[in-house]
């Protein structure tokens, strides 16, 4: 058995390799980027398995979703804001016969260190009616995306694969195990269980209904869900699920009695073994990183006058990522004293654009362009250019998920308000900008719409954007925007007066018009001098 030293996104990467993994589609998102990059990585090294950037996370899902209809094993990977962007797909999937195993790996940013909500991807797979598996080491990332194939191909629907941002960017040594071959290339066998006609849909409903007794079945005995009960201790059971063990562990030794223990790795919840652990003790504690998910679901699972702590009862805070500190303070430890060190100062640092970033470039000229006006709105999306919101440049005021700035515009400019400008990058507008602009092109609303194209996604690494800035014209040409009101321009420090002119009079014109504000992120113009040197 060979050993390798692991991130928990590079795991669950490896295992699906391992697993016989044929295609893999993603967008980028922290803290999920690791995983495809680490299959580019390794495409590109041993030729297998198919990995691919998407232009967002439902045209990734759909292809996985390809790649399993022909009885390849696919996977999908995300963070969990963007499964709300693949939840058309996701819940729909769950109906159709899955045939290669489909797994869904989202990773959840509770603490929101890169991400604008906490929403915890348990909620999705119940809604879903799927299993989930949930890692809580790097080692699980790995055994659980292998077994996590298996049981998609074996109850014959998504499994989705949830870890949180911690786990994803931490990295320890994991055992390896023989790699599973491909499956073949074959179709899927009966078309109709791929067609979600009424008629078919409301039988394949049916059918996933009366498998949730299998799969609950199946997490009873599953390895993933342990109970321990603890002969000498009747006052406390613990439950953990995930990265939340560890926290657990860690402050285990210090307990005077060492409580009943469930782990829970697998869902549908193990509903005997609750109910076990719950006729053994008087006070269940829940941690588990994200939403109280299982703690809210206990109330009607248990019949007994058990008491049930975690986040609802405010033993652990509602928000945030868990610790071991918190933790400790809900097992009824003492606060640790830690140590101060004195004279250290840490400086302030709040995000900022990097020195000399396109991006300030374009928000000056905005600026500039604005200030004929009293009130004015900016609206804007998910990005570097977000980083705008913060001095020096104050220069946008809404930031609340991929695409919306355009809509918001739109909506902003048709409710009465002038002057209305959208900000969005690049991939963000191929992403999901587009949509919202052919409605604004269908009503010719009276808004300017400022494309920050800086040729990558730049947030999260600098990945290559699907479509050169040469093309990005043509798109928005090719949708119905008038030429006369559609601009390039070079977003450089000399051209900010004539930016602002061009942004201004676009103002002006009573309808809608786009500005494509082009210069490559710094990062990613600079990454590409040093492999140029390296490989010269
Ligand atoms: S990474 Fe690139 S796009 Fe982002 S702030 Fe820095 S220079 Fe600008």
């Amino acid at each position: 058995m060979s050993e390798r030293v692991l991130l928990g996104d590079e795991g669950l990467a490896l295992g699906s390799v391992h697993a016989g993994l044929s295609a893999a589609y993603a967008y980028p998102g922290t803290p999920s980027t690791e995983i495809l990059e680490f299959l580019l990585e390794y495409q590109e090294e041993h030729g297998r398995p198919h990995a691919a950037w998407c232009i967002n996370e439902k045209t990734a899902y759909a292809q996985a979703l390809g790649a399993c209809f022909v009885g390849r094993r696919a996977l999908v990977s995300m963070k969990h804001v963007g499964l709300n962007v693949a939840a058309d797909p996701f819940m729909n999937s769950a109906l159709v016969a899955t045939h290669g195993g489909l797994v869904v790996a989202v990773a959840d940013d509770p603490g929101m260190h890169s991400s604008q909500n906490e929403q915890d991807s348990r909620f999705y797979a119940d809604f879903a009616r799927v299993m989930c598996l949930e890692p809580g080491s790097q080692q699980e990332c790995y055994d659980m995306t292998r077994e996590a194939f298996d049981l998609s191909e074996k109850f014959g629907v998504p499994v989705m694969l949830r870890i949180t941002t911690r786990l994803a960017h931490s990295r320890t040594v994991v055992k390896l195990r023989a790699p599973r071959a491909e499956n073949e290339v074959r179709k899927a066998p009966q078309r109709a269980s791929w067609i979600l006609l009424p008629g078919n849909a409301r039988r394949a409903w049916r059918s996933l209904l009366e498998r949730q007794r299998e799969m609950v079945a199946w997490s009873e005995a599953a390895e993933w869900n342990t109970l321990a009960l603890a002969p000498d201790n009747h006052e406390l059971g613990v439950i953990t699920a995930g990265i939340a063990r560890n926290y657990y562990q860690e402050n285990l030794p210090e307990l005077a009695h060492a409580p009943s223990h469930l782990h829970i790795g697998a869902y549908p919840l193990p509903v005997e073994k609750i109910r076990q652990l719950a006729a053994h003790v008087k006070r269940l504690l829940v941690l588990e990183d994200g939403y109280p998910f299982i703690e809210r679901q206990l109330a009607g699972l248990l019949p007994q006058p058990v008491e049930v702590t975690g986040k609802l009862t405010g033993a652990l805070p509602p928000d945030g990522e868990l610790n071991p500190d918190l933790v400790r303070a809900a097992l009824g430890l003492p606060t640790r004293a830690g140590v101060k060190l004195e004279g250290i100062t840490l400086p302030n640092r709040p995000p900022q654009l990097c020195q000399g970033c396109p991006h300030g470039h374009a928000y000056k000229a905005l600026k500039k362009a604005l200030e004929p006006y009293d009130t004015n709105m900016v609206t804007s999306d998910i990005g570097c250019y977000t980083l705008g919101a913060l001095p020096p440049y104050s220069a946008i005021e809404s930031c609340v998920c991929m695409g919306a700035s355009v809509g918001m515009a739109k909506g902003a400019a048709e409710a009465g308000f002038f002057p209305v400008t959208a900000v969005i990058g690049d991939s963000t507008f191929l992403h999901s900008g587009v949509a919202p602009l052919m409605d604004a092109v269908s009503a010719n609303t009276n808004m300017t719409l400022l494309i920050l194209d800086n040729q990558a996604i730049a947030m999260t690494g600098g990945q290559p954007p699907r479509m050169p800035s040469s093309r990005l014209h043509d798109v928005v040409l090719g949708i119905g925007v008038d030429p006369k009101h559609c601009h390039v321009v070079e977003a450089m420090p000399r051209q900010v007066d004539a930016i602002a002119e061009l942004i201004g009079s676009e103002i002006r014109h009573e309808g809608l018009s786009v500005i494509i504000a082009v210069r490559e992120c710094l990062e990613t113009a600079r990454r590409k001098r040093r492999e140029a040197v390296v490989t010269a």
